[in-house]
């Protein structure tokens, strides 16, 4: 195969992996700066070029795309896919993986559950929005926040309001969520690839934090998923159209609760924690539906 893997940096360890895995099994591969790609847009003449040259005839295109710069990534990526290239992750999943609220109303019309969330914009309404929601602790979170930097934890409604007006008065599209306390500052980092979860970790906040993120000093063990908590992930990677994704759960005591699905899932944590070769499950996988069209 072809194969691009749409990415700002060449030296991220999940960019050397991918490129790796794709290079020991055989195949040409090319890291391609989305933001260095320009196109084209003409009926029966659309091209996609990069640094003076036109790119042509790649057979798949790897999204890894950041919370920057993701507009203008995501319409190179769907400029390949007009022209032809598979995505594994479309450009259109890729887009609502990103907005939290969007992924949420979707993943709750499939029936799937996560902590109850709620939005409002007119400070007038924020009490009675904070009733809607229940009793704090409540967690407030920035819309498109990643690492878990934006995610706030406020114990009394005093709190969760300044918190929700300080949000409002930068601007900032954020949600809020009942804090789910049975979960003990832990979260599953399941990694889909298609219709299975080919590798699972449990992050453990640090002390004195919730937030289980590894960039937030959380660590990570290999961890043993249920039949139910398995299902929620492929269901919920499948329902944003996503065939590599990193779904985020809580365990609860009402059952496994989604958090979040990320598009472009980091490698080197979940690789160190459980010891799958991910990197090459991503490229076997494109293969796969490349020699099946
Ligand atoms: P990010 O996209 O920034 O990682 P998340 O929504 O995944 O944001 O939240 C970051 C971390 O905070 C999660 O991994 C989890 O450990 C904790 N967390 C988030 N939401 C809740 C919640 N409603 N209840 C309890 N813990 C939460
Ligand atoms: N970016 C993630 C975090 O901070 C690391 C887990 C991953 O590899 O995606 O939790």
């Amino acid at each position: 195969m072809k194969l691009a893997i749409l990415s700002r940096n060449t030296r991220l360890y999940s960019t050397r992996r991918l490129i790796e895995a794709a290079r020991s099994r055989g195949h040409a591969v090319r890291v391609l700066d989305p933001l260095r790609c320009y196109v084209r847009i003409a009926p029966g003449a659309l091209a996609i070029h990069y640094k003076g040259r036109a790119l042509k005839n790649f057979d798949a295109v790897i999204p890894r795309i950041g919370t920057h710069s993701a507009f203008y990534a995501t319409a190179v990526l769907r400029q390949f896919e007009m022209m032809g290239t598979y995505a594994p992750n479309p450009s259109d999943g890729v887009l609502r993986a990103r907005d939290k609220l969007r992924s949420l109303q979707l993943l709750a019309s499939a029936g799937l559950d996560m902590p109850v969330t709620v939005f409002g914009d007119n400070p007038d309404d924020t009490d009675d929005l904070m009733t809607m929601l229940g009793e704090p602790p409540h967690v407030i979170k920035l819309n498109e926040g990643s690492q878990g930097t934006g995610v706030v934890l406020a114990e009394k409604r005093s709190a969760s309001r300044s918190v929700i007006e300080a949000f409002r008065g930068l601007y900032a599209n954020f949600l809020v969520q009942e804090y789910v306390a049975e979960a003990q500052g832990a979260d599953l980092r399941c990694f889909v690839i298609g219709d299975k979860v080919v590798a699972a970790m449990r992050r453990e906040a640090a002390a004195g934090e919730f937030r289980a993120n590894l960039h937030r000093g959380g660590t990570a063990s290999q961890v043993e998923l249920s039949p139910q908590e398995e299902r929620v992930a492929v269901r919920a990677a499948s329902v944003l159209g996503l065939n590599v994704a990193g779904v985020d759960l809580l365990r609860s005591a009402r059952g496994p609760l989604l958090l979040e699905v990320n598009a472009s899932p980091g490698l080197e944590g979940i690789e160190a924690a459980t010891g799958v070769d991910v990197a090459g499950l991503v490229i076997a996988f494109v293969e796969s539906r490349l020699s099946s069209d």
